[in-house]
């Protein structure tokens, strides 16, 4: 079959590590052309200042994937929507509800596929845990997602700044994860979130949550962004039935009452980039904004802290 023709728009640190190299080996697309609008480009291939410079280029590229941070995301998707394009968005989809809710409708109205990703649910221990859940119920859910702002977006000032996501950014991951195995849905109960007296997003949260009715399982989230001895992102859930499940490793790997279950090298971009094959096939769109949601609700409803000033 032939590989189809994609374009990636914005080349920072997560097309390089995963969207160029993983389309590069793949056997579903094949990468046509970059947009970087600090005219960065990937070996030979056609580079672009704009999209609009791209689309109008090379009008016969279909497809694109959008990579930058979430502020200009609403914009871009847009604008490829209009110029025809099918598109797939990076994580956190945008910054505003109302935003994400009318890429849903305009992709619709275009009759173009939209691909709302979530990469960290693209493990088999994801879909392991998930399936557990289903048959067992909850009890209890902690949810502890620690790692380094200073590994994962090396003097990346737009975390920071408004709309940024901060901590959420990480957390929105696990937020991810969570309402993908959870078998009934989440709503935030209370929030803490601590933001360095010197920026616009915060570096630390302590979540809480609740089901719709009374009684309902103990479910929190605490997420870090000063972590600097390796990556913790786990989350720990016993079952209803008693059933203890701890997801580690960012969702690649599964214990069951404390024995190895599921252990995978992750390869989240591999998947998600097949499951867009598929979705391109059938032309047909996937779009969650229930992560989004949780993430916004947590600062409509978060208590403000101040933490110490951060510096790179
Ligand atoms: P990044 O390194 O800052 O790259 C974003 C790129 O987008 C920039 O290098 C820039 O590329 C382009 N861009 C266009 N408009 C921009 C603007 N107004 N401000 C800043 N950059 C702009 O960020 P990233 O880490 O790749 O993250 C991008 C998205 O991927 C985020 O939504 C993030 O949550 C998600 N993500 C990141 C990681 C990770 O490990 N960092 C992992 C998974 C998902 P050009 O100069 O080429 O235009």
């Amino acid at each position: 079959m032939t590989r189809r023709r994609i374009a990636v728009i914005g080349i920072g640190k997560i097309a390089q590590d995963q969207h160029l190299p993983v389309i590069d080996k793949g056997s579903d697309f094949e990468l046509a052309a970059t947009v970087s609008t600090r005219g960065l480009a990937y070996g030979k291939i056609p580079a672009f200042r704009s999209p609009a410079d791209l689309y109008q280029a090379l009008p016969e590229i279909g497809i694109v994937a959008i990579c930058t941070p979430p502020g200009v995301r609403h914009r871009l998707v847009r604008e490829a929507l209009d110029a025809g394009k099918d598109v797939l968005m990076e994580k956190p989809p945008t910054t505003t509800i109302s935003e994400f809710d009318d890429l849903v409708v305009h992709a619709r109205a275009r009759k173009r596929v939209l691909f709302q990703t979530w990469h960290s649910r693209y493990n088999d221990a994801v879909a392991r845990a998930k399936a557990i859940l289903k048959r067992e119920g909850v009890a209890s859910l902690r949810i502890d997602w620690r790692e380094s702002v200073r590994k994962w977006h090396p003097g990346q000032d737009w975390v920071w700044e408004p709309g940024g996501f901060g901590v959420f950014d990480p957390g929105i991951n696990a937020l991810s994860i969570f309402t993908e195995i959870l078998p009934f849905q989440a709503f935030v109960e209370s929030a803490r979130i601590a933001f360095p007296s010197n920026r616009q997003a915060p570096v630390d949260a302590e979540l809480t949550f609740r089901t719709a009715g009374a009684g309902g399982p103990k479910m929190s989230a605490g997420f870090n962004w000063l972590e600097e001895s390796g990556e913790i992102w786990t989350i720990a859930i016993e079952t209803a039935k008693g059933t203890r499940l701890k997801l580690e490793k960012g969702g690649t790997v599964l214990t069951v009452n404390g024995l190895l279950t599921v252990e995978a090298p992750s390869e989240e971009y591999e998947r998600i980039y097949e499951h867009f094959a598929r979705l391109l096939d059938k032309r047909r769109s996937e779009t969650d904004g229930s992560p989004l949601r949780l993430a916004a609700d947590a600062f409509l409803l978060g208590a403000r802290e101040n933490a110490a000033p951060f510096e790179w």
